[in-house]
């Protein structure tokens, strides 16, 4: 009885030293459970967090594939959650206004205003502030600022972090490229018709300069002129704003002349402007306007051939066979054409509002040239001959400056470059590139 008692006794222990060591084990494993439970869960909060930070901040490299801890994310997210609690306010500089007595307007303290100048001026020149420039403020739910933004340059900011220290961080907006194509027909002027047909301002400016080496605004430009013209701009993100950029291409067609130009970046490294076959936008006026001539006459003063009288000879005298061909100078329109006293048969074109050339002593005009027509450099337009005053067959050129002749050989234009070889061949290739991209947006 006794014995049985015992082992009654004992086997009851043994169970309760079982089931005690079992449930140590077994609240041990589920502790365990409930923390790789836990651990889970958490990255899956981490990996939310981490998602969401990047998104907000859009930029993968400042959270991404950095182990954070809760700690570091807690922070991260309140400081989010402040940012966008901000009240941004802007300030518009006006006359008197110094970037200090801005700042002290903005309620900070003297000696915090002190410390922002004074680590400012490592990025910006505070004296720099100009009347209606833009300064953006971030203010919080109390009324502290917390940061502000200075627009260095239309993409670039520059962001001041306010706090027990003064951050500075420079910032680039984010640009977005367009490549924007017009075509339309001057019924007014070039001016009116870009306008009304949306084309900015800044780019009309740039195309009036681009032909003002072959047109004359004011007077060339006729009904049904045709405009085509492509060019970049740049929209910056952030706050929409337009940067323009250079035409790519150019073309004015008047009376189915046609002058066109494509940007170009040479291997000199400049960007210019060059037509179909590499020629550049500033074309000199040719000082030979013939093949195969010697100037048998130069400028300045001599005494006359037919006359015997010193007079100031106002061009310079190319003897060559009758009917040589005479080139145009210049792009321009034919001014004058026909009889002109002593001098013959002669024409004269007007290149641009400052330059014009005369030919004389023709013995005929080329066919089509006649008062108003449109003529490129290098197109011919007469023939040599002895009609005037003249002792025999050669051309009378003249070269007239702000209406008064000026010595061909002495002409100082800005030499158009030529493209040739490996140049001219990477030209060709991206003009092509260009006019497709053009044509494409034209009528995409
Ligand atoms: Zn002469």
């Amino acid at each position: 009885m006794t014995i049985n008692l015992l082992k009654t006794s004992f086997l009851v222990v043994f169970l309760l030293v079982g089931y005690y060591l079992f449930y140590i084990q077994y609240e041990k494993l589920l502790n365990l459970n409930l923390n790789f439970k836990n651990e889970y869960s958490q990255n899956e909060v981490f990996k939310n967090i981490n998602n969401s930070i990047d998104n907000i901040s859009n930029n993968n490299d400042t959270v991404n594939n950095v182990l954070l801890d809760k700690k570091n994310i807690e922070t991260l997210v309140k400081q989010d959650n402040l940012d966008h609690q901000f009240i941004k306010l802007e300030v518009k500089v006006k006359k008197g206004d110094t970037f200090s007595s801005i700042l002290k307007n903005k309620n900070l303290e003297d000696k915090k205003v002190y410390e922002i100048i004074s680590i400012l001026k490592d990025f910006y020149d505070p004296k720099k502030l100009k009347v209606d420039d833009k300064l953006i403020f971030y203010q919080n739910k109390k009324k502290i600022i917390k940061k502000f933004e200075i627009n260095l340059d239309i993409d670039k900011l520059l962001v001041i972090h306010i706090g027990d220290t003064i951050g500075i961080e420079e910032k680039k907006l984010e640009k977005i490229l367009h490549k924007i194509s017009h075509e339309f027909n001057i019924t007014e002027s070039l001016y009116t018709d870009g306008i009304k047909n949306d084309v900015p301002q800044n780019i009309l400016i740039k195309l009036i300069k681009l032909f003002s080496f072959d047109l004359d605004f004011q007077r060339d430009i006729r009904k049904d002129t045709l405009v085509s013209i492509s060019y970049d701009l740049n929209q910056i993100k952030e706050n929409n704003k337009i940067e323009y950029q250079d035409l790519n291409y150019a073309l004015i067609s008047i009376d189915g002349k046609k002058l066109e130009y494509f940007k170009f970046l040479t291997n000199d490294g400049y960007v210019d402007y060059f037509n179909r076959e590499g020629k550049n936008v500033k074309k000199s006026i040719l000082k030979t306007p013939l093949d195969g001539a010697r100037i048998s006459s130069n400028f300045g003063m001599r005494k006359h051939p037919i006359s015997g009288y010193n007079k100031m000879h106002k061009g310079v005298d190319f003897a060559a066979p009758s009917g040589t061909p005479i080139y145009a100078g210049g792009n321009g329109i034919i001014e004058y054409v026909g009889r002109n006293g002593g001098y013959g048969k002669y024409i004269r074109i007007r290149h641009n509002n400052e330059y014009k050339t005369a030919y004389a002593h023709l013995s005929s005009y080329k066919k089509g040239i006649s008062k108003g027509a449109r003529v490129n450099q290098g197109d011919i337009i007469g023939y040599v001959g002895s009609t005037g005053n003249s002792t025999g067959p050669h051309l009378h050129y003249e070269i007239i400056f702000q209406n008064k002749q000026i010595n061909p050989l002495k002409l100082k234009l800005p030499s158009g470059k030529i493209l040739k070889g490996e140049e001219l061949e990477r030209f060709k290739k991206e003009y092509k590139k260009i006019y497709a991209d053009h044509l494409n947006l034209l009528f995409e």
